[in-house]
């Protein structure tokens, strides 16, 4: 199974560093790697889900929990002027790791429609 970890499985195991702002039974939050804002935080759930196309009905709860940990992550980094929250889908969606994760983008203004 080792070696068909996920990177974000691999920092939720504690085999690779990562700066991490957030930590609970449910959820993991870190800075990006190549961050695309002045703030740019990855939120994803400790449970293995692929991505949202890959949740059940079962993971309602941590979903919404994700949701939740996102705001209070934006609060405490005092995100007053707003934010943007990302999660990519698939191919068509540019999702490059298979591990459910929420960008909390922000500290510049975000444009519309994304690329
Ligand atoms: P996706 O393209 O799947 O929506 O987003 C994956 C994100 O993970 C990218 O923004 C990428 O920069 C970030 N990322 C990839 N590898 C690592 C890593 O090893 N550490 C951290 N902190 N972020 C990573």
């Amino acid at each position: 199974m080792t070696g068909t970890k996920t990177i974000f499985k691999k920092i939720i195991d504690r085999e690779i560093p990562a700066r991490i702002v957030y930590e609970d039974e449910l959820s993991l939050a870190f800075y990006d790697v190549a961050p695309q804002a002045p703030v740019h935080v990855l939120v994803i759930p400790k449970r293995e889900i692929p991505s949202l196309a890959a949740a059940t009905e079962s993971d309602q709860q941590v979903l919404g929990h994700l949701l939740w940990v996102i705001k209070k992550i934006a609060d405490d980094l005092k995100l007053d002027q707003g934010y943007r929250v990302v999660t990519n889908i698939g191919q068509d969606g540019g999702q490059s790791v298979h591990h459910l994760h929420f960008h909390l983008l922000g500290g510049r203004q975000m444009k519309w429609p994304p690329g």
